[in-house]
């Protein structure tokens, strides 16, 4: 029986359960052994107990918690040969060749470099006889298939990414607490919400919230911006708005790529428009809490997915990660995918920011 190993890792997100729940039934479907990889990269490194078989009820009830219930790391012995030479010492012992990784870009790469290592590791691991020809013959390719597992909807390719939704209607129901008190006070609030180079967050909130103003990385605001910011808070604070909200995203800046962060903006609202402003950082709860129905569903069909890439892969095949777009689930290259990822993270560092703006926006070759 062919053993498929799962894992999650990098930042967690809500949904990775209902995709590790996903892979293992759909293995077990498919007629493969399932195997749970926990903490990340750490589990393959570390093997033993990190590594165990799942029946169909072992992942009862996974659909609907947040966080991931296998464990996520940062692994840094997986950042350097000796460590990814250990784990295909232990991926061989276990008899498994084929890994589903919900992560971000960061292990969505490391996996892409193992698979492509993966011949030359098993050749050292003869050499060194950690292990035999013989142990070593049904190995000779690894397949890898990505699922994104993020909250800041930062992968390029894909409409999606598992957690985004959930996180984003954490921040609306959070920033719809803060209205309560900001209406009643008449106060200001700046809100900083999360998505590292991403600003999908800290837009949508702003769609969906009302906010009066937003900041994000991929469209800072030109210069003068503090004049055009307060000139429009003012002006809805003249229509009767008793309250106002600005919402930045973690990595807003200005044009010249200065950070401006939510005690700058609180301050200019305080003395320039004299108005009695509180910064909330959301922090973490907008990774916490269940997966938002989208989440489960994506998570769920992506993993189906995942299984299918897996027991279709030969391996001249290019390692895929599974996509959404337009409502359709799809394979796509998880390099050129990367690729791209990096490359609105390259625009905005070069001040182009109405590439990086197209870049969110492209359609994905393939
Ligand atoms: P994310 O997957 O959320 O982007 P990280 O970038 O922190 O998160 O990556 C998570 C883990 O993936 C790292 O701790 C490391 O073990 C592994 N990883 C990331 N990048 C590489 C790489 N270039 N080569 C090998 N492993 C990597």
């Amino acid at each position: 029986k062919r053993r498929i190993g799962v894992m999650t890792s990098g930042g967690d997100s809500p949904g990775m359960n209902g995709a590790v729940r996903a892979v293992v039934r759909m293995s077990i479907y498919r007629g493969c052994e399932a195997y749970a990889i926990y903490e990340g990269y750490e589990g393959l490194v570390q093997g033993g107990d990190l590594i165990k078989e799942m029946k169909w009820e072992d992942v009862r009830g996974y659909l609907s918690r947040g966080g991931t219930l296998i464990g996520t790391a940062r692994c840094m012995a997986f950042m350097e040969r000796w460590g990814r030479l250990k784990a295909a010492r232990n991926m061989v012992k276990r008899g498994i060749d084929a890994l589903v990784i919900c992560g971000g870009d960061g292990s969505l790469t490391g996996a892409d470099k193992f698979r492509a290592e993966w011949p030359g590791l098993i050749k050292e691991l003869v050499e060194t006889k950690e292990l035999t020809p013989e142990e070593v013959e049904p190995f000779k390719h690894l397949n890898i298939v990505g699922l994104v597992g993020s909250i800041d909807n930062d992968m390029s390719g894909t409409d999606a990414t598992i957690g985004c939704y959930s996180s984003l209607e954490r921040i609306c129901s959070a920033v719809d607490d803060v209205f309560d008190t900001a209406s009643s006070h008449q106060r200001g609030f700046v809100i900083e919400v999360m998505g590292r180079h991403c600003g999908w967050l800290a837009l949508m909130a702003a769609i969906a919230t009302g906010a009066d103003y937003v900041f994000i990385p991929e469209k800072p605001p030109s210069t003068g911006w503090e004049d055009e910011m307060c000139g429009i808070i003012a002006n809805h604070r003249s229509r009767g708005k008793r309250r106002s909200i600005v919402i930045i995203a973690e990595g807003a800046h200005d044009v010249e790529l200065k950070k401006i962060t939510a005690y700058h903006v609180k301050d200019l609202l305080n003395t320039k428009l004299k108005l009695d402003t509180r910064v909330t950082v959301l922090g973490h709860t907008q990774r916490g809490g269940p997966a938002c129905f989208y989440d489960r569903w994506l998570s769920t069909l992506q993993g189906v997915e995942a299984v299918n890439a897996i027991l279709d892969a030969t391996p001249e095949t290019p390692t895929p990660v599974i996509t959404i777009r337009e409502n359709k689930i799809e394979r796509s290259n998880l390099m050129e995918a990367v690729a791209l990822t990096k490359s609105v993270t390259a625009a905005i560092e070069a001040k182009n920011f109405d590439r990086a703006m197209e870049l969110r926006d492209v359609e994905f070759k393939e």
